[in-house]
């Protein structure tokens, strides 16, 4: 397989989706990919935006009616170990299945959601306006750039497409980074009374942090605090005690929490553990930083919060009801990983729900793979979808 930009010159979701992945988009380098989506919008029959952070955007009007915005991330991790894939991760069709890097994240599901607009075009009934955003950076930062989208769209309900096994999701659990800073003082290590040393205190914090509440919710599963990396100053140290100490912990979060109430509760734990010995301390979010593949300059603190959708209200009552009558598994369910809607639902509150093809296990994996049976239920199941909200008015 070749890996350069193809001509997007049929409408097939397996070719479509095969073009997609072959186009490099590692994140923030998403241009490539973002290149061939705007090719495979438009031959598709969509009206083509490429926004100033480089979300590239396709609409189509069915009249008066509601706004759908579906989005689906176009960037993606890197490959990895290479000698760990035994098929190429630009894209390779291998029996019954397409195997490549992101494939099921959120390639597949891009495809399957331009397919499904594509034939619905005629489609007697239909009103409203469909937007479907490839948008960049979503590894980066779950939210920051379908905020971008949101400005702009304004979009009466949301449809994130990441991989759910073609099963209807209404919730995930959120993100937040937390970095704990210890201020302690430095001194020769041969005197280490007359410092304070901020990796020990840090140890102290480490061990308080393991005793903090952590609400679990019905819906979306526990709040979680993990440690996930340490640093010192001065570092590399020599006979020095050092002054300074920052440890990064992963906190998911739960419905109701916010990044007031995660840094309040943290930083009431590490303020009275490090007072005790002497040293300051402080609290605050981890920051992204990076720049997209059209030269914007991102720097965003990282909290992503939960959401939650009321299975007997709309629009989870008509999006059900729609995939039920098409034979799709009528299981509703929640994501245990952090999705863009983190922004539309947990953060500005719009109604938002999740389906896509494709088993989230694959997604970051050597060999991601989704099979062709996946893929065009996926088609059917976004056309279902589509065609119970864009109801006209
Ligand atoms: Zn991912």
């Amino acid at each position: 397989m070749t890996s350069g930009p193809r001509p997007a010159t049929t409408t097939d979701v397996v070719t479509t989706a095969l073009e997609l992945v072959g186009a490099a988009s590692v994140s923030p380098d998403a241009g490539p990919a973002a290149k061939i989506l705007a090719a495979v919008l438009e031959s598709h029959g969509f009206a083509v935006s490429v926004d100033d952070w480089g979300n590239t955007l396709g609409h189509i009007d069915f009249g008066p009616g509601p706004t759908v915005l579906f989005d689906a991330h176009i960037d993606t991790v890197e490959v990895g170990d290479r000698s760990r894939w035994t098929h190429d991760p630009a894209g390779e069709l291998v029996g019954d299945r397409i195997v490549g890097r992101g494939i099921v994240d959120t390639k597949g599901p891009l495809a399957a959601a331009i397919t499904a607009a594509h034939r619905m075009v005629g489609q007697p009934g239909l009103g409203g306006r469909l937007v479907i955003s490839g948008s960049v950076d979503e590894e980066l930062a779950e939210g920051p750039s379908l905020g971008r989208i949101l400005d702009d769209v304004n979009p009466d309900v949301v449809v994130i497409g990441e991989p759910s096994a073609n099963t209807l999701r209404i919730g995930q659990r959120g993100r937040a980074e937390v970095e704990v800073e210890i201020i302690g003082a430095s001194s020769h290590s041969a005197f280490p009374e007359s410092g304070i040393n901020a990796v020990e205190v840090m140890a102290e914090v480490i061990i308080a942090l393991r005793d903090l509440p952590l609400r679990t919710d019905p819906h979306v599963g526990t709040g979680l605090l993990t440690l996930v990396s340490i640093r010192s100053e001065p570092y590399p140290s020599q006979s020095t005690v050092p002054s300074r100490c920052v440890a990064v912990f992963d906190r998911r979060t739960v419905v109701g929490e916010s990044d007031t109430t995660i840094l309040d509760d943290i930083g009431a734990v590490v303020e009275s553990v490090a007072h005790e010995y002497g040293a300051g301390s402080v609290t605050r979010l981890a920051r992204a930083r990076w720049q997209t593949w059209r030269g914007r300059n991102v720097d965003v603190p990282i909290y992503a919060p939960a959401w939650y959708e009321e299975p007997q209200e709309w629009p989870v009552t008509d999006v059900m009801a729609a995939l039920r009558r098409n034979d799709f598994d009528a299981t509703i369910g929640t994501w245990k990983f952090c999705t863009h809607g983190s922004e539309s639902a947990g953060r500005r509150s719009i109604p938002t729900v999740g389906f896509g093809p494709g088993d989230p296990g694959q997604a970051h994996t050597p060999d991601e793979s989704m099979s062709l049976a996946e893929l065009r239920a996926g088609v059917e199941g976004y056309r279902a979808i589509f065609s119970a909200l864009l109801v006209a008015r």
